[in-house]
């Protein structure tokens, strides 16, 4: 368990697969500076926090009903939002919503994993897919990336055909390393899927190919999105999150771009009603005022560059810290910090929370604020010193 959680009473008949499991989570710690996860650090502003709590008083007046369960308003929101951000022409019936993109994730391996079924990504990247993996009694399967942690196309194409996956999730950018997808790489594996075949699947089958585009939106601008490839192919999902750039964590909204069959056999799995009539309120206020929640975007695409920048000028145990260059709003720094669990431990005294994730050696930052970065700029320093 958890430290400070009691364990788990052994006469309770949970499932043997997750015996000895622990909920999955960063520390919640009340520090001053938090960079551990990925959130935007800009509230909202007045404005946009009086459009909300307005929308909430109306959506009140009758939360006797259900809500919308096929929330038609919001989808439409997700459409023009996506037409402005990235120009994908998309259709109401090609998006869908849920609470996080984390659902949106375990509803697609709800309907297209399962028991004598396979998911395949290109690792290390984000360490909840092995848990919806679990969660529905997916095999996990993982294609190593290149040094760099670009996806390697000929060992990724080669595993699909081998491994047979119902589902294979690619991450741009990847997190933890931040690295992108480019375009190419992505119609590369969209092409071969189109010949793949699935396992304990129908003859005929071919894999679906996911997209997590949680942190799109910190790309370099002009860079296309994989939603722009959703009318091209039909086994292609584009999960997408309010969480990140959109600066709305809180909230829990997430949604997907895709053909209208996918959202057809999500829509088989999904719980009914699962987005509440306050979380719809909530997101199409925040939609009105889209300009204003993205408005520190390009401020912090410059802060992590110039945090990249002088992440390369400090060292440990004599030796530069490797910087991966990053299209998120995160880093993943070091390469080898050997005590990298001790640097962390340091940089919570001195206030500052980051992330132990990632392969041995590496950490991941995300960017604050200027006071903050500048909290971590001395606080890492320090640590280091401490820590070698
Ligand atoms: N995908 C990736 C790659 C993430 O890093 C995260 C958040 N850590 C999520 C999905 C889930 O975010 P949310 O459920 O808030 O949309």
């Amino acid at each position: 368990a958890n430290a400070g959680e009691p364990a788990i009473p052994t006469d309770l008949p949970l499932r043997n697969d997750l015996i000895g499991e622990e909920p999955y989570g960063a520390p919640q710690l009340d520090v001053p500076v938090c960079l551990n996860v990925n959130e935007n650090p800009y509230a909202p502003k007045a404005d946009v926090v009086e459009s909300i709590a307005q929308r909430i008083r109306e959506a009140a007046r009758s939360v006797n009903r259900y809500p919308d369960r096929e929330h038609e308003a919001l989808r439409q929101a997700f459409c023009d939002y996506l037409k402005a951000e990235s120009d994908a022409r998309l259709q109401p019936a090609q998006v869908w919503g849920a609470n996080g993109s984390n659902e949106i994730m375990l509803q697609l391996f709800m309907a297209f994993g399962g028991p004598g079924r396979t998911a395949l990504a290109p690792a290390p990247t984000y360490s909840m897919y092995p848990e919806y993996a679990r969660d529905t009694f997916t095999a996990w399967q993982t294609v190593p990336r290149n040094d760099d942690f670009t996806v390697n196309v000929v060992d990724t194409i080669q595993a699909m055909h081998e491994l047979q996956p119902a589902m294979v999730v690619l991450t741009s950018p990847n997190n933890p390393t931040g690295t992108p997808l480019p375009i190419e790489d992505l119609k590369q594996i969209l092409e071969a899927s189109q010949s793949a075949t699935v396992a304990g699947a129908q003859p005929g089958t071919h894999p679906i190919v996911v997209v997590d585009e949680a942190y799109i939106e910190f790309r370099d601008p002009g860079t296309p999105s994989a939603t722009t490839l959703v009318n091209d192919y039909h086994n292609l999902a584009v999960s997408r999150t309010m969480s990140k750039a959109f600066a709305f964590a809180g909230s829990r909204v997430g949604y997907v771009a895709a053909d209208k069959g996918i959202i057809d056999c999500m829509r088989i799995v999904r719980m009914p009603y699962h987005l509440s009539a306050i979380t719809q309120a909530a997101a199409l206020a925040a939609f009105d005022h889209t300009d204003e929640q993205l408005a520190e975007v390009n401020h912090l695409r410059q802060t992590r560059e110039q945090t990249a920048q002088w992440l390369t000028t400090q060292t440990y145990k004599g030796k530069a810290l490797q910087v991966m260059p990053s299209q998120s709003n995160f880093i993943l720094f070091g390469g080898h910090l050997a005590e990298r669990e001790l640097i962390f431990e340091q940089m919570l005294e001195r206030g500052v929370l980051i992330r132990v994730v990632g392969p041995e050696g590496w950490l991941r930052v995300c960017m604050g604020t200027d006071e903050e970065m500048a909290q971590f700029r001395a606080a890492l320093t320090a640590s280091l010193r401490a820590a070698e």
